[in-house]
């Protein structure tokens, strides 16, 4: 690859675009003739309030936001919008405690259900469904077995489980009044979608629109207000929005990176040109592995749920494994892909083998280096 890098398969944070690195480094020192690099200017200068505008612009155009949404950018973390979303949306005008919907379909959505329920003297956390049950998150139950609370406060799920990659390939659906919130953290900006089903989507950017500490928030205008009395200040998505996400100093460096990011999907194609590669990486990743017969073994082998962006596999599970869960086979094939700059593979620390991640700005030539990688592996390490 350019410049030495290697192929990056982390989940998070995750490879940026080549042109987008580029990009910064190029306008670093001096970013077009203002005297200032973009990590040195005031939050309320023209020239950065120009940076921010165009950052989210140009996200509104990719996933052709509606004019009724407003786009903070905020920080903290998807895990902050896990405290952040009941903060906001608990207060409902109706009378008594309101209960709140939650999918759990993995490590993620669970922890965003747990934190919810910290918030217990304000709401009643129903869990929908928690496919952990029966089905150890490798699949999701059908919609029809999920008990939805009518008139819930709101209903939460996440499109994407990075952990164990189980994905929401085709979104549920809901009743047209319910207040659909959603973490997309890790697979923001990898397919269009209508964003018009949703009351609230967020993700922290680092995974497939930027590097860390840029967390995006996407929410109808009629939901503002409906913070409760002891939500945070910068937390507080009306604050937040009535003062374009300035209510304090953003995290400017990472948003004019996502600004960055979003212009080179656009420049690109836009989501139908990612999806149409994304699609391609993981068809390809996917093949590698039926074609092993049984040496690579998929955590999830629901083709329905199969995630593109993040692919938990075992090397030949056979052996004695380690604290983490590595067997021999799968330590070798860790460190073999990395001595060929495949980097970042190892599975996750609980699940163990291991973890391919493969966001927007991993390249087709990523995968197929790493596809003939694995057919080589295989032949060289027989089980
Ligand atoms: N939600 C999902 C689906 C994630 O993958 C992650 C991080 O990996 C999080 C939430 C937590 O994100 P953050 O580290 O930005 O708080």
């Amino acid at each position: 690859l350019p410049y030495d890098r290697s192929y990056n398969f982390s989940a998070g944070p995750a490879t940026l675009p080549t042109e987008v690195l580029e990009q910064a480094r190029d306008e670093m020192m001096n970013f077009q003739k203002s005297g200032q690099s973009v990590m040195e200017m005031s939050h309320r200068s023209k020239v950065y309030v120009d940076i921010f505008t165009r950052a989210q612009n140009s996200l509104r155009q990719l996933l052709s936001i509606p004019d009724n949404y407003d786009i903070l950018f905020l920080q903290g973390g998807a895990t902050m919008m896990f405290a952040g979303v009941p903060l906001n949306l608990l207060k409902t005008g109706k009378e008594g405690k309101p209960t709140v919907d939650y999918i759990i379909t993995g490590d993620w959505s669970k922890k965003a259900a747990d934190e919810a329920k910290m918030y217990s003297d304000y709401c009643n956390v129903n869990i929908v469904v928690d496919s952990k049950q029966g089905a150890d998150y490798k699949t999701i139950p059908d919609q029809s077995t999920w008990k939805l609370t009518p008139g819930a406060a709101y209903i939460h799920y996440a499109t994407n489980e990075t952990i164990r990659g189980v994905c929401f390939n085709t979104l549920p659906t809901f009743p047209e009044d319910a207040v659909v919130v959603c973490d997309m953290s890790s697979d923001f900006l990898s397919r269009p979608i209508d964003v018009s089903k949703f009351g609230v989507i967020y993700a922290g950017a680092q995974k497939n629109a930027g590097p860390a500490g840029a967390t995006i928030v996407i929410i109808r205008k009629d939901l503002l207000g409906r913070q409760l009395q002891i939500c945070p200040s910068a937390l507080n998505f009306k604050k937040q929005a009535d003062k374009a996400s300035m209510l304090n100093t953003p995290s400017t460096y990472p948003v004019y990176i996502c600004g960055l990011y979003f212009d080179w999907i656009l420049k690109h194609g836009g989501l139908p040109w990612i999806y149409q590669q994304d699609q391609e990486k993981a068809k390809l990743l996917y093949q590698t592995i039926a074609d092993s017969k049984g040496y690579y073994e998929l955590f999830v082998t629901d083709p329905k749920v199969q995630s593109m962006m993040n692919v938990p596999l075992r090397v030949f599970a056979g052996g004695e494994q380690n604290k983490e869960n590595m067997t021999p086979h799968e330590l070798k094939f860790v460190a073999e892909a990395a001595k060929l700059g495949l980097v970042n593979l190892k599975g996750y620390r609980d699940l163990g083998g291991i973890r391919v991640s493969m966001y927007n700005a991993l390249t087709l030539d990523g995968i197929k280096m790493l596809c003939e990688f694995m057919k080589q592996f295989q032949a060289q390490n027989p089980p």
